[in-house]
């Protein structure tokens, strides 16, 4: 079931998510809508409080063929090296690119849908598109991310759009459309960025 994302300024999606007690069968339903959401919107990655939830589990697939969709329940950071620097989209942010420094490399705790835990490393994209959903588990949005000035922009012309025909007029134009529908979560221009 494709379930409605949740768009800023929802505060749902300030709201730092819980820990999954159990991983019983509504966490599995939940997850594969999640999946099946991500898909059909063709983001590489989404958390649940972005589907309304406020439940510590993410998904991502990075594939271009999207037959590696992966849920991570109660995912946490173990390390993190190196620094990335790519763009970064968000589906709860639509239409908004912005660059965005990551580490490069993380090592990640988590429990399957089948409530059992593993360890993984994610580098280059799929490290960048853990973290962004990482994230989203702790209220946090990629636009926090910018510097204050950019930040303070952003916000006017996000609210703006939102409250005016400005929208409207996005929505119903082709080029509005066109721009709404190949949103991918992360840019898959990421490119490597200077230590620091
Ligand atoms: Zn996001």
């Amino acid at each position: 079931m494709i379930l409605p994302i949740r768009e800023y300024p929802d505060p749902v999606l300030r709201q730092p998510a819980r820990a999954v007690a159990t991983v019983d069968e509504a966490v599995r339903s939940l997850s594969a809508n999640m999946l099946e959401t991500m898909y059909a919107a063709r983001g590489i990655g989404l958390a649940a409080p972005q589907v309304g939830h406020g439940l510590r589990i993410i998904c991502v697939d990075i594939s271009a063929e999207s037959n590696q969709g992966q849920v991570l329940v109660n995912p946490r950071i173990l390390r993190k090296e190196g620094v990335l620097e790519g763009e970064e989209g968000c589906l709860s942010v639509p239409g908004l690119f912005e660059m965005v420094r990551r580490a490069a490399w993380i090592e990640i705790q988590a429990l399957n849908d089948q409530g059992e835990p593993f360890i993984a490393e994610a580098e280059g994209l799929l490290a960048v598109c853990i973290q962004h959903e990482l994230d989203h588990l702790e209220g946090v949005l990629f636009i926090d991310r910018l510097s204050e000035l950019r930040r303070q922009r952003l916000k006017k012309q996000l609210l703006a759009a939102r409250s005016g025909g400005q929208d409207e007029k996005a929505r119903s134009s082709p080029r509005g459309a066109s721009r709404r529908a190949p949103i991918v979560q992360n840019s898959l221009h990421v490119t490597q960025g200077q230590s620091h």
